[in-house]
């Protein structure tokens, strides 16, 4: 006797096959629009925020130099079923999505692309006074708790990554006194050149760079720095912690197997390694023997491939192994001057490195490319291409969480 294989059950041809998407953002927002190719294939998508939300304007929303909501008319096909509502948890054996509202979503197929947010803050005091930037959420209050501050009041961010420098540099550019705290390096991602502009840029920008202080303890006023057996004490109104993102609880409190950052576990194609009608996209999603940086860089190739996956499934043929690769890493350091780091297609830094007003030109055209990509999508399913040829994924190999890059 054989077993019906789940994926290509027939489905009676008067009903259309439901895809649900969780998520709007880069990955969630390019999937839905790219599922359109398929006219049997009806999409719905949840989302908490009512707009799409350009995740990499967050720290300029916080420094009040952009607004990082775009209209979902602009960047999803009209057919396309927006639900306004959180995943509580998935029901992958009834195909069912529970959510917080209290209302359900029957699917035939889902697309995980539910992002990540802040890392859990490690540090004590840190969870219950420091701030972040990594969501929505978290940027809309630190937002808030700047507007009740003077300019003067000094700022401690903490993690020297690509987003504590983004941040650190457009609350120096508004006046802020803002102090970096790297926990060990600066901008460690990019190569040598790009790290010494960064540090120029920083400066100019008055930007107090702490590179190889730890901090240690956060009050809601101080934190303390370690640095070299030596910790001080340091006034901070306010602490924002940049140390790294992690996904939300659903896959895991829905049974899903998870790496150690609560990602989704998925094979080459994206498909989850649990149940084929799940295919997962974007930050949330931890692909089999394969490292990709959580940027938005790699959320929208991998929302185009979990598309395609799941129009495979459909179809009853072999999803592609996922194949993109990298360009750059481009950082804004403020709004007059960003530093642009090519890298080589696996994401290592070449020798190429931009700076100064070009690279803030570069930035803010690639900000803009990310939702005209989406908007497009939105208008011809399909037409996003993305550079193949970066690190490809070699089955069996275990993927580890202290590879995991995190911008
Ligand atoms: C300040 C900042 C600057 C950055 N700059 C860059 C940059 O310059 N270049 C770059 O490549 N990357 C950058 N990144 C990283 C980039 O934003 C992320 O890697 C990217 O957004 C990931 O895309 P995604 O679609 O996977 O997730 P997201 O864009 O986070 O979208 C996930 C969506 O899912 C929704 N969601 C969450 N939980 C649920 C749920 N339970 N149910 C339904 N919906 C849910 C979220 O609200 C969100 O709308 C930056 C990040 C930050 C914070």
């Amino acid at each position: 006797m054989t077993t019906p294989n789940p994926t290509t059950r027939p489905t009676p041809p008067h009903r259309p096959i439901r895809v649900l998407v969780l998520g709007a953002g880069y990955a969630g927002a390019l999937a839905a629009n790219r599922l359109r190719r398929d006219p049997r294939v009806e999409v719905t998508v949840v989302n908490p925020q009512p707009f799409f939300v350009q995740r990499i304007r967050l720290h300029q929303w916080v420094a009040r130099t952009a607004d990082p909501q775009v209209g979902f008319d602009h960047v999803l096909a009209s057919d396309i079923r927006v639900v306004v509502d959180t995943a509580t948890r998935i029901d992958a054996a009834r195909r069912r999505v529970d959510m917080a509202s209290g209302a359900a979503l029957d699917y035939d197929h889902l697309i995980y692309a539910v992002g990540t947010g802040a890392a859990t803050p490690m540090i004590p005091g840190a969870a219950e006074h420091g701030f972040g930037v990594a969501d929505w959420v978290a940027a809309q209050q630190l937002r808030d708790h700047l507007e009740t501050l003077d300019r003067h009041e000094p700022v401690t961010v903490i993690g020297g990554g690509l987003t504590g420098v983004e941040l650190a540099a457009e609350l120096a550019e508004r006046g802020f006194g803002v102090r970096l705290v790297g926990g060990g390096a600066v901008a460690g991602s990019v190569g040598p050149r790009a790290r010494r502009a960064l540090l120029v840029q920083l400066g100019r920008l008055g930007v107090e760079v702490l590179e190889s202080g730890r901090v240690v303890d956060v009050t809601s006023t101080t934190v303390t720095v370690a640095d070299g057996g030596q910790r001080r004490e340091l006034p901070s109104a306010t602490t924002v912690l940049t140390t790294g993102f992690e996904a939300p609880p659903l896959a895991e409190d829905s049974g899903l197997t998870t790496d150690e950052l609560g990602r989704l576990c998925a094979d080459v194609t994206l498909t989850s390694v649990d149940d084929p009608r799940i295919v997962g996209a974007g930050d949330a999603v931890s692909i089999d023997g394969m490292t990709l940086r959580m940027s938005c860089q790699a959320a929208q190739p991998l929302g185009a491939q979990a598309a395609d996956a799941v129009l495979a499934h459909l179809d009853g043929v072999a999803a592609a192994e996922v194949d993109q690769a990298f360009v750059a890493q481009c950082t804004s350091v403020g709004r007059r001057a960003a530093t642009l780091q090519f890298t080589r297609r696996d994401d290592s830094p070449a020798r190429m490195v931009v700076t100064g007003r070009l690279a803030a030109l570069a930035k803010e055209t690639v900000c803009r490319g990310t939702v005209w990509n989406i908007h497009r999508e939105s208008k011809t399913p399909g037409a996003f291409r993305w550079l193949r040829g970066g690190t490809r994924p070699s089955a069996g190999r275990p993927s580890s969480a202290s590879a995991t890059v995190v911008r």
